[in-house]
């Protein structure tokens, strides 16, 4: 059919997009997530196809697609998966459709992006463009402020010295938060809340973002005290169309890496929200935006909310917004890449009505009583929790799965939906007791421990809550 160009920005509500199926999708990824696509795919009628390392090769993700190939041969187990031509020849080799990223990995390489598109293939997500701005976190930033979004006070742009980091922190006051420029998931960061220490904290931090990431260039940013972590869900579609599926809390983190996830966020005002959404849609428009991506914020205690960054891609706690809207955001992300609008899916704000409340626990093969330290080895035993409203979403649960150190220690999240945060926590935690791992330690006990706290079970939580608690550990 013929392809009719229309600029998203001036036709919001426009179908007039070039519908063309996706036959085909390999999933440039690993573990639960390659798993979750392969699903969806499945469902849609689809053929999957998994790449897979060879410390891979006798993984689950493997067999749970219609086809694998093996990727990376010769090179260490992660960047097998990040070797892009090679994932793109399997791609033309195969007749392959389209391409799903996942999160990790290269799902936010906007090089990875184009080059699918390049090779005349599909990418499911943002376009290459739009991935590379909200990576940067200086673009990002820009974006932010040019659609009106409250962003967090910060550098202009990378700094190097530790001069120009102490110049920000006479200026804007302390305390503040250093974040490696070209780091991510959590990594990397350091808050300084006394002067004397701000150039020795930065040289330090530098040169720890140099030796993780390869470049020691830092951000500072104002730190906002007692935040809660709150992220909007966003989907857009080729002819400009946004909606948003409503937010999720993610204040539960350890070491700034998010362990506890749901949605909606308790006791967060109307008004705020409406706001907060708001700005979120606001954004995505202004971009252009397509597809999947979250917009995170910090709120703090007055109700102000500062945005960070963008995440162009699906996130690992999609799952609770899922629950509650009963929208599939992976099937809604092959079915935008494939050319269908919102409308078309029948995705339109109005419609979208959270209905209860989800919470996600991520179940890791890591020892709670040893600093969280990975456990490897052979799962001997599995029984997982079931029963109404309890949802699994894994890859290596099951017994005689062999627990690689290869790879994030992510073993299974599991997801309650009910009517209220209490009794979505009471189904998780009923869950949790049915579980018998043995063979490999896994972080339930810790998971527990949070789900009968009174503050959690309260729904007023923010992101200093696992650091304050340490009786969490035991
Ligand atoms: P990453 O990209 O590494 O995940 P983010 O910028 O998303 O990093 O931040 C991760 C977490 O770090 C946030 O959820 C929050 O808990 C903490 N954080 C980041 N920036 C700030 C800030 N300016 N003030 C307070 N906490 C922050």
């Amino acid at each position: 059919s013929k392809i009719l160009k229309i600029s998203p920005k001036w036709n919001h509500f426009s179908t007039k997009v070039e519908y063309k199926p996706i036959r085909s999708v390999l999933v440039a990824n690993r573990g639960e997530i390659a798993v979750r696509v392969f699903r969806a795919c499945n469902e849609l009628g689809i053929k999957s196809v998994a790449i897979y390392s060879k410390e891979d090769r006798a993984h689950i993700h493997r067999l749970k697609a219609d086809e694998s190939y093996l990727v990376g041969e010769g090179l260490p187990p992660v960047q097998a998966y990040l070797n892009i031509p090679e994932i793109i020849k399997i791609c033309k080799d195969n007749g392959i459709d389209a391409v799903h990223p996942g999160y990790g990995f290269l799902s936010e390489r906007s090089d990875f992006a184009q080059a699918v598109i390049d090779a005349g293939l599909r990418f499911i997500g943002p376009s290459p463009e739009v991935v590379r701005k909200m990576g940067d976190k200086v673009a990002a930033r820009e974006a932010a402020i040019a659609a009106g979004v409250p962003i967090v006070p910060g550098t202009d742009g990378p700094i190097t010295t530790k001069e120009e980091a102490k110049e920000f922190c006479v200026k804007h006051g302390l305390p503040v938060i250093f974040k490696a420029a070209y780091g991510g998931g959590g990594r990397g960061m350091r808050v300084v809340r006394n002067m004397d220490e701000v150039e020795e904290n930065f040289q330090r931090a530098s040169s720890e973002a140099l030796s993780a990431f390869g470049n020691g260039a830092m951000f500072i940013e104002k730190f906002i005290e007692r935040p809660r972590h709150i992220e909007v869900q966003l989907l857009g579609d080729k002819a400009g169309n946004v909606v948003h599926l409503y937010e999720r809390d993610c204040s539960v983190q350890r070491r700034h890496q998010k362990v506890v996830e749901m949605a909606p966020a308790p006791h967060l005002p109307v008004k705020v929200r409406d706001q907060m959404t708001d700005l979120a849609v606001k954004l995505a428009r202004h971009v252009d935006y397509e597809n999947a991506g979250t917009v995170e914020f910090l709120c703090d205690e007055k109700g102000n909310f500062y945005f960070i960054e963008v995440n162009a891609r699906l996130q690992v706690e999609h799952t609770v917004t899922e629950e509650i809207t009963g929208i599939d955001l992976v099937q809604s992300q092959i079915r935008v890449a494939e050319g269908m609008t919102l409308p078309e899916l029948g995705i339109v704000q109005d419609k979208i009505k959270p209905l209860g409340f989800a919470i996600q626990c991520r179940v890791t093969t890591e020892d709670p009583a040893k600093n969280f330290q990975p456990d490897t080895g052979r799962i001997e035993v599995f029984r997982s929790g079931e029963g109404m409203g309890i949802r699994l979403d894994g890859a290596s649960a099951f017994a005689g799965a062999i627990i690689s150190p290869y790879y994030d220690s992510l073993l299974v999240k599991v997801i309650s939906h009910s009517k209220d945060l209490q009794s979505a926590c009471a189904k998780m935690n009923r869950a949790l007791r049915e579980f018998r791992v043995r063979g490999v330690k896994t972080n339930i006990p810790f998971l527990l421990n949070v789900l009968e706290n009174q503050k959690f079970l309260n729904g007023s939580v923010d992101t200093y809550f696992i650091d304050e608690n340490p009786q969490l550990f035991n």
